[in-house]
């Protein structure tokens, strides 16, 4: 089933200069770039797109580390590209990440970890509209 799914390359990858060889890994396992977008993310943005972890211990330091620096937040477009996208991202903790990911290459820490993937079908579709407008993907 072709889907779509929400990517972000996190400020910790643009400022290592990484988004060429993440990119390029989405592209190798046929998944598609059909939004593009590099920005720095506000405060409210971030707080609003992780709303689901406002909770957590750690949704400060979250907030403060997406809006560190620009990000590049991608739709990605293939068959089961929701699932493929977190296969290739590897686990939260780079520690756990599973050899060849993006994650275990490149990640930092558990907080700084390099890229962000929709964990749904439904998440993506809230997370692509989140970012993007209809006529931007294609
Ligand atoms: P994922 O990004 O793999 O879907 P989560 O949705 O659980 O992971 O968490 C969202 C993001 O919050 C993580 O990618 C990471 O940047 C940050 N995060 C998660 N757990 C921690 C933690 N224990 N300490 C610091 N940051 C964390
Ligand atoms: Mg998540």
């Amino acid at each position: 089933m072709v889907q779509q799914t929400l990517s972000i390359i996190k400020p910790d990858g643009t400022q290592r200069n990484l988004v060429g060889k993440i990119v390029s890994r989405f592209e190798e396992a046929g998944l598609r770039v059909v939004a593009m977008k590099r920005k720095l993310m506000s405060d409210h943005e971030a707080k609003g797109f992780y709303a689901v972890h406002k909770d957590r211990p750690f949704f400060g330091e979250l907030v403060q580390m997406m809006t560190s620096g620009p990000v590049v937040i991608m739709v990605l477009e293939g068959e089961n590209a929701v699932l493929r996208n977190r296969e290739l991202m590897g686990a939260t903790d780079p520690s756990k990440a599973a050899a060849g990911t993006i994650r275990k290459d490149f990640a930092k820490s558990i907080g700084e970890n390099t890229v962000h993937g929709s964990d749904s079908p439904e998440n993506a579709r809230t997370e692509i509209q989140y970012f993007f407008s209809a006529t931007e993907i294609g």
